[in-house]
């Protein structure tokens, strides 16, 4: 349903993208992860056709949004991190606008805007200002104008950024009540936003695709990579500098700033021994060895991992 092949794009210096390729498959709701400046954004404006790829090609529903851009947007709803709202129009004039904007047909303008409204909630708020709502009810506004032509395909690009708990809960919520009629990709910079909502993650870091895969499949290579905590009592910058130079330990960092505990990885290639060379060397480089434990481990681990 969205197949994006080879995108790289550059923006004078900075090379944004080099070679994103990934799939969403019909249905499927898929979460776009990366730290800020990964190249989310550049990535999802491309898809919709807002702005153009130095090379690669995005595919909606099956039409390239570079050569057949009005029948990729007919079936494309986007919600930009920057959501494009008229704050001096009234709510349902807005939706309406946008529905107009997206070719649905005069004569199913109003049920279709009228559904729309209600599905997001929003009937009683349908003649109050754009700009006189609360930030949570003017995302809901900018949710009615990417689905109001009921789109094949919705990408959302940060959907919760900015918003308060209970806010958030409702978006999510309201992403869950979508899938099924659409098929979804969204951004986000925390991993525990998509975990829970989404069946698949494509993981991008410094414009490159670093990890695909299912939900299960990301847990069960978190599986493969342990990591540890370890405490001691003196000279933990110097301790973090000779574990950086053995072979398949990952990552180590401290915890805090102010703290001498500090976080390591093993690679999937480690074997027992590795922990116990670890110990000796702290406890004979007189580090002073106070704690040494195995974390609980989280899909974080598998991100902080992957892009570090
Ligand atoms: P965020 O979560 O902060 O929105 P992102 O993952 O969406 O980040 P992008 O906005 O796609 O990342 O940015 C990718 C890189 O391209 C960054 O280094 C950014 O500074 C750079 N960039 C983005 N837009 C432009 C632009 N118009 N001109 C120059 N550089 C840009």
């Amino acid at each position: 349903m969205i197949e994006v092949s080879g995108l790289s794009k550059r923006y004078g210096a900075v090379q944004a993208l080099r070679d994103v390729s990934f799939k969403v498959e019909p249905g499927q709701i898929v979460g776009f992860l990366g730290a800020n400046g990964a190249g989310k954004t550049t990535t999802m404006d491309i898809m919709c056709g807002c702005i153009g790829a130095d090379s690669g090609s995005a595919k909606i529903a099956g039409y390239d949004i570079m050569e057949q851009p009005l029948e990729a947007k007919r079936r494309l709803g986007y919600l930009p991190d920057v959501a494009p709202l008229h704050s001096e129009m009234r709510v349902a004039d807005y939706v309406t606008f946008a529905a107009r904007l997206h070719k649905v047909p005069s004569t199913r303008v109003q049920q279709q805007v009228t559904e729309t409204l209600e599905r997001l909630s929003l009937g009683d708020v349908r003649n109050r200002l754009v700009g006189n709502l609360s930030k949570g009810y003017r995302q809901r506004v900018a949710f009615a104008q990417a689905i109001v032509h009921n789109p094949e395909v919705l990408v959302l690009d940060e959907p919760t950024e900015g918003l308060d708990p209970n806010q958030i809960l409702h978006v999510r919520e309201l992403i869950r009540s979508l899938a099924g009629q659409h098929t979804i990709i969204l951004s986000s910079h925390i991993l525990s936003e998509v975990q829970n909502t989404c069946d698949r993650i494509v993981i991008i870091h410094n414009g490159e695709i670093v990890q695909q895969g299912s939900v299960a499949e990301l847990a069960g290579q978190l599986q493969a990579v342990r990591t540890y905590r370890l405490r001691v009592a003196q000279n933990v910058d110097q301790l973090i500098e000779s574990l950086s130079t053995m072979d398949h330990v990952l990552s180590p960092r401290l915890v805090n700033s102010d703290s001498s505990e500090l976080e390591f990885g093993f690679s999937k290639e480690a074997n027992e021994q590795l922990l116990d060379d670890v110990a000796r060397m702290v406890v004979n480089g007189g580090y002073g060895l106070r704690e040494l434990a195995a974390q609980t481990r989280s899909l974080e681990d598998v991100f902080f991992h992957i892009t570090h």
